[in-house]
């Protein structure tokens, strides 16, 4: 994990000062990319970022206010990652704000429906009750746990097993869940699933997070992607 880093040396790192400024709109405040940004240079942050400075990202060339795409560094969880508003292209590695908890790995000798050459992986994910941390919606309130503990299935072939280490890399980045509201109880301040899927159900399929499902891990392996979770981070 890397300490702490200023914002505007994340901004420094993963985009480029513009010297010829391309006649577009900035994709964060929707003016024209020649007339300022509306935010101001941040205190203590000299004259190396102003207004007027225009950046463009280092792998997709997207251009922005450089004090825009700061702006949006701020209001995330400052965890030294930027995405690219426009293409979604990640820098650096992203985290997310799930709470402490426990992630834990069985196996199952039965085989889950549409995978019966192969016995099943059951993930067991466990989070207690506590207080939300600045990250979270709303800071020094409690957050609850509903439905913990929490199963994912997965087949145990290799497809299977390849998406259970991206699922511990997720883990380990705090991106499997988080806190807000539940879209299916409505309420706020509970700890809920994030963008990856998981299939809760191993031999049913009540709640349509069951198997069969033949597009189930190339969906998981698209929102791990997305979530900057691919092959390269266990090559590592
Ligand atoms: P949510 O309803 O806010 O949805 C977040 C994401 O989780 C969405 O992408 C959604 O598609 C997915 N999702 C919804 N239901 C799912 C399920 N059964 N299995 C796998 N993914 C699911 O998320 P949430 O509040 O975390 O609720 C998800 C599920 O958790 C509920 O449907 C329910 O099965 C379970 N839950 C149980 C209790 C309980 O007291 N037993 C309470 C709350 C939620
Ligand atoms: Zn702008
Ligand atoms: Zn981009």
């Amino acid at each position: 994990r890397t300490a702490a880093q200023k914002p505007e040396d994340v901004i420094k790192k993963y985009m480029e000062e513009m010297r010829v400024i391309p006649d577009e709109d900035c994709m964060i405040c929707m003016e024209r990319l020649s007339s300022p940004s509306g935010y101001d240079s941040p205190e203590g942050c000299g004259q190396a970022l102003q207004p007027s400075t225009v950046g463009k990202f280092t792998k997709c060339g997207h251009t922005l206010h450089m004090l825009c795409m700061l702006a949006m560094y701020n209001n995330g969880n400052k965890d030294g990652s930027l995405q690219c508003p426009s293409c979604k292209t990640i820098y650096g590695e992203k985290t997310g704000t799930q709470p402490k908890g426990k992630m834990e790995i069985y196996s199952i000798p039965q085989s889950l429906p549409g995978h019966p050459d192969c016995s099943t992986i059951q993930i067991i994910y466990n989070i207690p009750p506590g207080i939300q941390g600045p990250e979270h919606p709303n800071p020094g309130q409690p957050y609850t746990c509903r439905g913990f503990p929490r199963f994912g299935f997965l087949p145990d072939n290799d497809k299977g097993r390849k998406v259970l280490e991206l699922l511990k890399v997720a883990w380990m980045r705090r991106l499997i869940f988080t806190v807000g509201t539940s879209n299916t109880t409505g309420e706020p301040d509970t700890v809920v699933w994030n963008e990856i899927h998981h299939k809760t159900e191993m031999m049913s399929n009540v709640s349509g997070h069951g198997y069969p499902d033949p597009n189930y891990l190339d969906n998981v392996l698209a929102e791990l992607a997305a979530q900057g979770v691919t092959e390269d981070c266990l090559k590592r």
